[in-house]
């Protein structure tokens, strides 16, 4: 995984994402909304995208298809 991006101007702060992730990649702001901190960590299961019902997360990939 190479960069999470949040779009905080979509998320609303419900924590799912936080929640969600098996290896703890996000720290709270502070106000619910998520900092990814220990992007290395990501084992890009998808999940904090596929909970967060804002369409807020992006996951940015080390490969490209080259097709
Ligand atoms: S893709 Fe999975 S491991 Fe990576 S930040 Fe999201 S929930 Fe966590
Ligand atoms: S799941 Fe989406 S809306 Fe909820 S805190 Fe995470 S990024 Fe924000």
């Amino acid at each position: 995984m190479k960069e999470i991006r949040i779009d905080y101007s979509k998320c609303s702060g419900c924590r799912l994402c936080i929640e969600h992730c098996p290896v703890k990649v996000f720290e709270d702001r502070g106000d619910g909304r998520p900092k990814p901190e220990r992007i290395s960590a990501c084992i890009a299961c998808i999940g904090c995208m596929a909970v967060c019902e804002q369409g807020a997360i992006e996951l940015v990939s080390d490969w490209e298809c080259s097709g």
